[in-house]
């Protein structure tokens, strides 16, 4: 770590170089905030709080020299703008939310500031956390760091926790946070060359967190390196009694997986998500993972989850459904925006309604309460949830046999902002291969794993049996020290940061 600036530091490098006295907090946070400003444009945080990161560094240094410092103390991290943050504007990147200040804070963060780590500000994501590519955020889209070697165009970060990946890969910060409902924590970690790990459904309390689908929707952290990834993740998880879908089992200290021999353990291929039409650089990666895992002991085996082809249009009835029942509290009188005008109690509830939503959030309400309405129910959303039990069953059918499952993260590289705005379906087929671990409560995780031949990020997964991200974590490390991937965008010309 000698020489290069504080903010190549990963999370593990921060946490010990502090704890040694190598640097202090302040120190830290400083650096993060002068680049953070000098990388505006890329548009990652929708909200600063330096004044705020400079008192918990403070504090955090007072603990340091006191030999009192916690597991993260003064470790900067970003947090992404859907989890509520007591006293600091949380919007879900919505205008119906807009200059909401909660008087509460989300048990994940929570538990990170109880931790010792310090908030360096909020970042932009995708409206309501819909999209894969954060450019339906009230705030405007954020770029990618990465760009094209031969196409200078600003790409897409991914979605919807857009902001909270580029943050990491242009070095904003050295972790955030993020959510997955059916990929935004994996797809954006994919497209910035980041890795990013959704735990299983129940591992991290929702509570707090500005709710999408709640069957769905779970914490996790986006960082630079898979250990990093297994230390956050560590502190962001635990029962909760304010989150009835919490799960009350020991959290381990997920640290200790990374570099846990994989030698014997089965790795499971699905056929099915060989896709028609797949991208061959794809391809080729996804068959380099397969070596990287075999040359550190691992037995591959195809394996078959029959149902996958339904996961992306069950999700899409599924999600909207309870996103339509979710957003229903957002009616001008309790939270944010309120339409000014004339008219009876009604009227407001359709103005606020109408000017606070964007177009894919209306899009949302509108599909969620038809797949609902009394006509539809039985043909959409019953049948849907029927399927989704298949999905389920796939997935324990085949972990009888495998221990660990290899997929792409997502068909293909970052395109280009606006690239696919006017079609729905291309953007929805994203999350092909990120939904059905959702739909199945799997923990998985993207790593980074190569370039494409543009030069850009591409990154493999890895969905494990309930509760077991540390074996997740231990391949995952096995698939990053063997990739060699370096992360750094501005090392490759990339622009922006
Ligand atoms: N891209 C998916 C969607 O638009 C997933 C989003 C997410 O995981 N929050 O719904």
């Amino acid at each position: 770590m000698a020489g290069g600036p504080l903010t190549d530091l990963s999370i593990a490098e921060a946490r010990d170089g502090l704890k040694a006295g190598r640097f202090t907090s302040k120190e830290l946070v400083e650096a993060y905030l002068s680049v953070m400003e000098a990388a505006r444009a890329l548009n990652a945080f929708v909200t600063e709080t330096p004044e705020r990161a400079l008192a918990g560094a403070e504090e955090a240094d007072r603990r340091l020299a006191a030999g009192e410092g916690r597991a993260l103390e003064g470790v900067p991290l970003a947090i992404k703008d859907l989890f509520c943050t007591e006293g600091v504007m949380t919007t879900a990147c919505s205008r119906i939310l807009d200059g909401f200040t909660p008087p509460y804070e989300s048990t994940v963060s929570q538990k990170l500031w109880d931790a010792g780590a310090v908030m360096l500000g909020k970042t932009n994501l995708d409206e309501f956390a819909m999209g894969s590519s954060n450019t339906t955020s009230h705030f405007g889209p954020v770029e990618n760091p990465w760009r094209r070697a031969r196409d200078n165009r600003p790409l897409v970060p991914g979605g919807s926790s857009g902001g909270s990946a580029a943050a990491v890969a242009a070095r904003l910060c050295p972790g955030a946070t993020g959510t997955d409902t059916g990929g935004s924590i994996r797809q954006p970690a994919s497209f910035c060359g980041v890795v990013g790990l959704k735990p299983t459904y129940g591992r991290c309390s929702r509570w707090g967190i500005v709710a999408f689908a709640s069957s769905l929707d779970q914490a996790g952290p986006i960082t630079r390196t898979v250990r990093d990834s297994a230390i956050l993740l560590t502190h962001m998880s635990g029962f909760d009694p304010k989150d009835s879908t919490s799960v009350e089992r020991p959290v381990p200290d997920f640290e200790t997986a990374v570099g846990r021999s994989v030698k014997g353990l089965k790795v499971g291929v699905p056929k099915e998500y060989r896709v028609e039409g797949m991208d061959p650089e794809i391809e080729a990666l996804w068959q380099k993972g397969i070596e990287y895992l075999t040359d550190a002991g691992m037995e591959v085996k195809e394996i078959s989850l029959p149902h996958t082809e339904y996961a992306l249009p069950v999700y899409y009835i599924l999600a909207p459904a309870e996103a339509s029942s979710n957003l229903a509290r957002y009616d001008g009188v309790r939270f944010g925006h309120r339409a000014e005008g004339g008219g009876d109690l009604l009227d407001m509830y359709e103005a606020t309604r109408s000017e606070g939503f964007g177009a894919e959030v209306r899009r949302r309400i509108m599909i969620g309460t038809y797949v609902l309405s009394a006509g539809y129910y039985d043909a959409y959303y019953l049948k849907a949830q029927k399927v989704r039990t298949l999905i389920g069953r796939d997935f324990e059918a085949a972990f009888a046999d495998v221990d660990v499952i290899l997929t792409p993260t997502a068909p293909g590289a970052a395109f280009a902002i606006g690239e696919k705005e006017d079609d729905p379906i291309s953007m929805y087929l994203n999350d092909v291969f990120t939904v059905p671990a959702s739909l199945a409560g799997l923990p998985g995780i993207s790593v980074p794993a190569g370039l494409d031949g543009d030069g850009l990020p591409l990154g493999l997964q890895l969905i494990g049996k309930p509760f077991d991200e540390e074996t997740v974590i231990a391949a995952a490390g096995v698939i990053e020290a063997r990739a060699g991937f370096d992360g750094s965008p501005a090392a490759r010309g990339g622009g922006g940061a």
